[in-house]
């Protein structure tokens, strides 16, 4: 079982704008990630396992290639470039041999139409923030600023302080999505450095929450009580995924609203989200070649969206639909 302790070590010695991390994505005006309009920074790796994640490329920490077959003209490049015979052309089609591939990248160079796609590189910080500089003209306009999000950025502790700390020097509006799932240490020292942490509750049964992710959520509960007990501490939203088959049964529900009643009128807790699921992410799964656990399911139907809203409502708690 992953255990939620330090995963990456310190190196106080290195300047921010030096330290390294992966990422696998840098989405600009991003506006469901916090306030304003953002750019979300998508950190590589997770220690949970959501059956209905929506970034299968964010789980494993090192890279993956990605294939969309709709976008191959059978060129050949890729045959040409890898020393792992990963590409084969047949009879004027091309076909991915996904076991034999390492992952170093080399193809996905290569190829003409981005039919092929790596997902996770290694950059620095600086890097990271020159890119995020460039739309500072927006966050000044809409409040927004810079989010972290993954994957899961506790598990690259020294990237993502070094980053919010270079944040925070440019007056930039700084926000941490994250599951939670980490020990008090990382947890603290993360968010610390954070104007906004979106926090995502996904079950409150420590069983069903193993089952549905893979990890326990004692952890994870822990951290976001002592965060809200902290006084000079970020701003707090709660984000609770509605995933139907999976988290939505009447006494899932029910907890979840007793949860979070338990926790309204904090005044670092400013807001709670709903995410309905959706099915963006299906085709994902078969680009990167991972199973999807949960094919088949359909969106929650509005009118029971509406009610769960209700329910909270009659509880004193107003929630919102993402
Ligand atoms: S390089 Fe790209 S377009 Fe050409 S065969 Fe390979 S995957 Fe297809
Ligand atoms: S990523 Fe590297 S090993 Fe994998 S198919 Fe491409 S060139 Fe071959």
């Amino acid at each position: 079982m992953h255990s939620p302790e330090h995963p990456q070590k310190s190196d106080s010695q290195i300047p921010s704008a030096a330290v390294k991390g992966r990422i696998f994505d840098v989405q600009t005006f991003s506006i469901h990630d916090g306030p304003g309009i953002r750019t979300t920074v998508f950190l590589k790796g997770c220690p949970l396992r959501c059956a209905w994640c929506h970034n299968p490329e964010s789980i494993e920490t090192e890279p993956d290639v990605g294939f969309i077959p709709a976008k191959c003209i059978a060129c050949g490049q890729c045959t040409l470039v890898c020393a792992h015979e990963g590409h084969t052309i047949v009879e004027g089609r091309h076909v991915f041999q996904r076991g034999f591939c390492v992952r170093c990248g080399a193809c996905t160079a290569e190829c003409p139409t981005g039919a092929l796609e790596l997902a996770g590189k290694e950059v620095t910080a600086a890097w990271v923030m020159s890119e995020v500089e460039k739309d500072r003209m927006f966050y000044e306009r809409s409040g927004g600023g810079m989010t972290l999000s993954g994957g899961e950025p506790l598990m690259q502790p020294e990237f993502s302080t070094a980053l919010l700390r270079l944040a925070r020097d440019s007056h930039l509006h700084t926000a941490v999505d994250t599951s939670g799932y980490a020990g008090e240490t990382v947890f603290n020292r993360v968010t610390a450095l954070a104007d906004l942490v979106l926090f995502d509750i996904k079950m409150i049964d420590e069983r069903a929450h193993r089952r549905l992710t893979g990890v326990s959520n004692r952890p994870i509960l822990r951290n976001l009580k002592r965060l809200l007990r902290e006084g000079n501490g970020p701003k707090v939203w709660l984000r609770l995924p509605v995933v139907p088959g999976q988290n939505d049964s009447a006494d899932a529900i029910q907890n979840l609203i007793d949860f979070c009643a338990s926790l309204w009128g904090n005044p670092r807790l400013e807001a709670i989200h709903l995410m309905p699921y959706h099915r963006l992410a299906e085709s994902k799964y078969q680009e990167f070649g991972k199973r999807y656990f949960i094919n088949g399911t359909h969106p929650p139907a509005d009118e029971d969206i509406s009610a769960i809203i209700r329910r909270f409502a009659e509880r004193g708690v107003p929630v919102t639909r993402s």
